[in-house]
């Protein structure tokens, strides 16, 4: 089945490579051959089209049909067309808003101000992004879905973690973004070293996208405590 989706307008720097670059039109109408022209009035109205994720032509404003036009509005306030992803066989991925088609693990800032921040996790521009530290527990990875926990495991052992005996605590709170989730350091749990309870902390608004970064027994808990608050 063929997908009707709406190119994005580009932002500045494209317009400059553009303009640096001689003009050439963004490709031509499959329907009735014209061009597509780059900062023409009508620019944003064209659509693109994709079969299988695979981009297979371009339809010009009066060659879409109401069905078609309507399907790429909708899609446009539905799907991420800024972020795209191409896997490994060439099809472009995209997110829904607000929500993300690939992992990115490194440190992340919270992580290293705050040592009794022990994991971050946020979406951004379509993507999770995932920081640990190195004075966490290694077996922090089981609280991750198959997708996530790769990444994290590869990113705790980077890092030097150690296996600790921590438990963990679910509270949602009004101090955090509905994008983000932390673990933390719970210190007047805390009696010995890594022995110590670690708290989940989800925003009370928490976007439902971030439920799928978890193994599916972590994700009940997080709906619990989002629940009972
Ligand atoms: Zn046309």
């Amino acid at each position: 089945m063929n997908c009707w989706t709406r190119r994005r307008t580009p932002g500045r720097e494209e317009k400059e490579d553009m303009a640096r670059t001689k003009v050439r039109p963004l490709g031509h109408c499959s329907r009735c051959t014209r061009a597509w022209w780059p900062g023409a009035s009508d620019e944003d109205q064209w659509n693109t089209v994709h079969k299988g994720g695979r981009l297979t032509g371009y339809l010009c404003p009066q060659c879409q049909t109401p069905e078609e036009n309507a399907e790429a509005e909708v899609k446009a306030a539905l799907v991420d067309y800024d972020h795209p992803i191409t896997d490994a066989d060439g099809r472009v991925r995209l997110a829904p808003r607000g929500g993300w088609h690939s992992v990115a693990v490194g440190t992340h800032s919270v992580v290293q101000s705050d040592p009794a921040v022990h994991l971050a996790l946020g979406i951004e521009n379509s993507q999770l992004h995932i920081g640990v530290a190195a004075h966490t527990d290694a077996r922090l990875h089981d609280l991750f879905s198959e997708t996530c926990a790769v990444h994290v495991r590869t990113e705790l052992d980077r890092v030097g973690a150690r296996p600790g005996h921590r438990t963990l605590t679910f509270t949602a709170t009004d101090g955090l973004p509905p994008t983000n989730v932390l673990v933390v350091e719970d210190r007047a749990a805390c009696t010995d070293g890594d022995r110590g309870e670690m708290v989940v902390l989800v925003s009370r608004q928490m976007t439902p996208h971030l439920l799928a970064a978890f193994a599916p027994p972590v994700a009940d808990s997080i709906r619990a405590a989002l629940r009972d608050t």
